[in-house]
Parts: C-alpha cells; sequence; structure tokens
C-alpha cells in the first residue's frame, strides 16, 4: 500500500518518498517528477554542485534563468535563483531525511 510522507518543503517544493514502492516524488507547481531511490541519490549527486551563475540564460520574458535537463528526454525544469535555491535546499533536506528514516526503519 502506498504511504508517502513529505520529506522536505521549501517555498513551492515538496518532496514526498514512499517506502513501500521506493520512490521519490518532487512537487514543483505544475510540475510532478518520480524516481527511484536510487535514481534520485544519483540525480542529487548530479546536481549536487552546480551553481546557479555558471549556467545562467535568459528566458523570453527578460528573467536570469537556469535550464537543468531531467531524467526525461525532451523536459528540462527552468528555475529562478530563489526557485533554484528552494529546489536544491529541499533535495539537501530530503537525502537528510532519508538517511534518517533509513536508520530509524532498518
Ligand atoms: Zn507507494
Amino acid at each position: 500500500m502506498c504511504k508517502p510522507t513529505v520529506i522536505a518543503r521549501k517555498g513551492n517544493i515538496a518532496v514526498t518518498q514512499c517506502v513501500n514502492c521506493k520512490m521519490v516524488n518532487i512537487w514543483n507547481k505544475a510540475v510532478l517528477i518520480s524516481f527511484t531511490f536510487s535514481q534520485f541519490s544519483s540525480f542529487v549527486d548530479l546536481t549536487n554542485d552546480l551553481d546557479f551563475d555558471d549556467y545562467l540564460e535568459t528566458s523570453p520574458d527578460g528573467l536570469e534563468i537556469v535550464v537543468l535537463a531531467t531524467p526525461y528526454p525532451d523536459i528540462s525544469l527552468v528555475f529562478t535563483r530563489v526557485e533554484w535555491h528552494n529546489f536544491f535546499a529541499a533535495l539537501a533536506e530530503a537525502t537528510y531525511m532519508q538517511e534518517i528514516y533509513r536508520m530509524v526503519h532498518s
């Protein structure tokens, strides 16, 4: 049975996990990204050290944004600076909470 738990929340971002399915979901307004536990930790490892200013682009509206590829071809995430900060803060918190859950439930 599916029992999703909220393991992180920052700004518009929420991260949930289900220990039964071993799935992590990242919720961001209209976007929902699903990962297996191992896909999630790979994604966190790959994106951990990225610096917003190194990837700066300008959106059609003239905003400073960064476009981040997802594991799914042709789907990319677009972040403003604040959204970027919240996203990675939420991923870091989620990773930390996963470790806590692992210690408690193993
Ligand atoms: Zn489940």
